[in-house]
């Protein structure tokens, strides 16, 4: 059997990632898991700057055509009153953007394409003996089972789903994301310029499972007058431009992320709801951290090495606790119905919304997720 410094295993984005850029350390990589399959995923991914340096640092990000990614210069976020709104902008946190929304399946595509050309990843179609297995199987993860008693990963259900699909609005975008919290649906609208330049949107909706079944079930024309009555007036006319997708919402982490030769990354470690659009951000701070832990292991030190990889661990446990917190916070502050905790959440966002340090502060912690 040919053995490998590293198996990834998975070949989503977090493990095609993971695969180049331990690979440009000079390891040798195995990379388990199929290409991305051609039919379109119609999400559209909020990236953070941190992200999209990784992604520049693997010579991804500059192969993508200019109508896969669009830069968010602002958002607002409307409460279900019209004393909640948030506002934050680029030009406020002196940065060049709030995040880039890139096309899932363009990014796929590049990212593949990387691998192809990249001579220290190997596809492979079975398990290979490596030093280290990293595992990226996203949030299924049905090989987590072989770590047995290692691991644990608790899950629980919103008994939501996310609705995604792309628009065409009837005004231009002007670079604006907008979310819309309507206890209990989550309404995102974020800019886009596919199909349309100026004028697109990639719509996530997260809303109860019933509901996202019925509307997928509609005809265009009624689902576009329900997504008009669920999303405010200042984005125009709304019309479908793709087809309607939706993925279950589970929520969770696994107890422990790694030990003797083995390491979970991505949302194989922890999956997070995406009304704050961070789940793959954070999967690719992992893609970071962990190159670089294992860039600055002793000469001693096999990429498998147990009390290296609990410096990963350790390194990303926080910001993904924290992360983890702010949108179950969320959640829950927006699932509550009743007229005074209406009132007070939309109050704390017009509060929010006057003290810009602490706006400063909260974009922060989004950038550098
Ligand atoms: C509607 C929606 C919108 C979102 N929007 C955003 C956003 O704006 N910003 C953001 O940061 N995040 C967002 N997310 C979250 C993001 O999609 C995930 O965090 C990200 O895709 C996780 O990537 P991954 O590579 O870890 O896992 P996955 O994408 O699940 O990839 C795992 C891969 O492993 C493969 N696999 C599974 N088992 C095996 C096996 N045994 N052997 C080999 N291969 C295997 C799978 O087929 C798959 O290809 C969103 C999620 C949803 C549902």
């Amino acid at each position: 059997m040919q053995s490998f410094d590293v198996e990834v295993r998975g070949a989503g984005i977090v493990g095609k990632s993971l695969a180049l850029s331990l690979a440009a350390l000079g390891l040798d990589v195995a990379l388990r898991g199929t290409p991305a399959s051609a039919s379109d995923d119609v999400r559209a991914y909020a990236l953070s700057p941190s992200s999209i340096a990784l992604l520049r640092r693997l010579r991804v990000w500059d192969t993508l055509a200019a109508d896969a990614k669009t830069a968010v210069h602002d958002m607002v976020v409307h409460g279900d009153a019209a004393a909640g709104v948030l506002e934050f902008s680029a030009w406020q946190q002196c940065v060049a953007e709030l995040a880039v929304i890139t096309d899932a399946a363009a990014l796929e595509r590049a990212l593949d394409a990387a691998i192809a050309a990249a001579p220290r990843v190997t596809r492979v179609d079975t398990d290979v003996a490596a030093s280290l297995v990293a595992h990226c199987e996203g949030r299924a993860a049905a090989t987590l089972a072989a770590l047995g008693a290692m691991t644990t990963f608790e899950r629980s259900d919103t008994g939501q789903r996310a609705l995604a699909a792309r628009i065409v609005a009837s005004l231009p975008h002007r670079h604006v994301a907008r979310q819309w919290f309507r206890s209990p649906d989550v309404v995102a609208l974020l800019p886009f310029d596919r199909p349309e330049r100026e004028r697109s949107y990639a719509l996530v909706w997260s809303l109860p499972r019933e509901r996202a079944d019925a509307l997928l079930a509609l005809d265009a024309a009624t689902f576009e007058r329900e997504l008009a009555a669920a999303a405010g007036a200042e984005v125009g006319a709304l019309s479908l431009a793709s087809e309607r997708a939706a993925w279950p919402l589970v929520v969770g982490s696994a107890a422990a992320w790694s030990g003797p030769g083995w390491v979970l990354v991505g949302d194989a470690a922890h999956v997070v709801h995406p009304l704050a659009g961070q789940g793959l951000n954070l999967g690719l701070a992992d893609v970071a951290a962990l190159t670089a832990t294992v860039a600055g292991r002793e000469p001693w030190r096999t990429p498998g090495d147990e009390r290296l990889l609990r410096r990963y661990e350790r390194q990303r446990a926080a910001p993904t606790w924290a992360m983890r917190q702010m949108t179950d916070g969320l959640l829950r502050l927006f699932a509550a119905s009743s007229a005074p905790i209406r009132e007070l959440r939309n109050n704390g966002m017009g509060l929010v919304n006057r003290v810009p340090p602490l706006k400063r502060w909260l974009t922060g912690r989004a950038l550098d997720s």
